[in-house]
């Protein structure tokens, strides 16, 4: 089973945890040094940047953050990644893009950001365990799917629940799920999954859909798709073992409860983008994506780039991730080489 989203359940691989040690971490925080190029966050975005990066001769520093390897690691199989023709463990494929990016010079602080101060350079970033100074900054933070917050969600996520629909739904061939949201995304995922599933039953917590019209007529014009309304999923039924057998649902107006027989769950209610550290500094839309300059990585700060989904809100794969990462890194390259001539 794969997801990219929600949780950190899966514990890396005995094999992982081995290739993890042998990479030698940042050896300390010195108060005075500037890095000529820090990147934040390590999902598929930083890792790339880094990769990218580190064959520059700029030896970047990448603060891993709060959930290593990022949405990735909390993945099973992955199967959409180009170039593993028969797929590979989330956690596995990060590793193998954490040693990649170490072999070229990458140094790696296991740290979470808590603020930054990109008014001045050299740019200044708070992080758990000391400020660490950037001449230019990648941001690839991500984007954490929003999820229900119940522990049978946490327990099954990659077993049977899972956030995202593109990467997970070719699991769920002649089974029956159900999407939960009334959003476009919803509508899209729902949508999606009709090409696998027997049956897509959307549980939407009122009666009305906050979807597009379009997306809602999309949806309810198809035949596979059915609706639940004023639901919300309260528990998750099953084992990692066997999936998950069904769910139960609150109906949010009369409070009763009633039991739904499903194969896999799916959560559709929306993403937040990981860049509250950086409001009022770092111009964002509505939602808090990261605005790019069109056809470049560029932020509104010069010498701030951003990656990944942190940055995107419509595709949030992890080999579009890559790609924008390796943009950045170029991008950042250019800048640097451009400010020393
Ligand atoms: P939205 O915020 O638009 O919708 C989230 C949905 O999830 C809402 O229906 C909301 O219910 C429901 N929800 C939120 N929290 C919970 C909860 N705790 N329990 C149960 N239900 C919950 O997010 P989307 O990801 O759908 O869309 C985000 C943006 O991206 C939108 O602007 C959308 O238009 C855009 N988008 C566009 C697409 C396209 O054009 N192809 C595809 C996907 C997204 P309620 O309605 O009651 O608040």
């Amino acid at each position: 089973m794969l997801t990219r989203h929600g949780c950190t359940i899966n514990p890396l691989t005995a094999e992982c945890r081995v290739a993890r040690e042998k990479i030698q971490p940042y050896d300390g925080i010195m108060a005075d040094e500037v890095n000529r190029l820090v990147i934040l966050g390590s999902g598929p975005a930083g890792l790339t940047a880094a990769l990218y990066s580190a064959r520059a001769n700029l030896a970047p520093l990448v603060i891993e953050g709060m959930e290593p390897g990022g949405q990735l690691t909390i993945t099973t199989e992955v199967e959409n990644y180009p170039g593993f023709e028969r797929g590979i463990q989330g956690p596995e494929m990060m590793e193998v893009f954490r040693r990649q990016a170490a072999r070229f010079g990458t140094r790696f602080l296991s740290s979470q950001v808590t603020a930054a101060d990109l008014s001045r350079a050299p740019f200044e970033l708070v992080t758990d365990d000391g400020n660490v100074r950037a001449e230019a900054l990648i941001i690839s933070t991500g984007a954490s799917a929003k999820l229900l917050g119940i522990d049978s969600e946490k327990r099954m996520m990659g077993y049977g629940v899972s956030a995202c629909a593109t990467c997970d739904g070719a699991f769920f061939k002649d089974k029956e799920v159900i999407v939960v949201g009334g959003g476009d995304t919803a509508m899209e995922e729902a949508t999606f999954l009709t090409r696998f599933c027997k049956k897509v039953t959307i549980v939407h917590r009122r009666n009305q859909l906050r979807a597009s019209k379009i997306m809602q007529e999309r949806a309810t014009r198809n035949p596979r798709i059915a609706f639940v309304w004023d639901s919300i999923v309260d528990e998750i039924y099953g084992e990692q073992k066997t999936g998950v057998s069904g769910v139960r649902l609150k109906h949010s107006v009369t409070g009763a409860l009633s039991d739904f027989k499903t194969d896999g769950v799916f959560i559709a209610i929306g993403h937040q983008p990981n860049t509250a550290i950086f409001r009022g500094q770092l111009e964002m839309d509505e939602m808090g994506y990261l605005k790019v300059r069109p056809g470049s990585t560029y932020t509104n700060i010069e010498g701030v780039f951003a990656a990944g989904d942190v940055a995107d809100r419509v595709y949030r794969q992890a080999v579009t991730a890559a790609g924008t990462g390796c943009m950045a890194a170029l991008d950042a390259e250019r800048w640097l080489e451009a400010r020393h001539g």
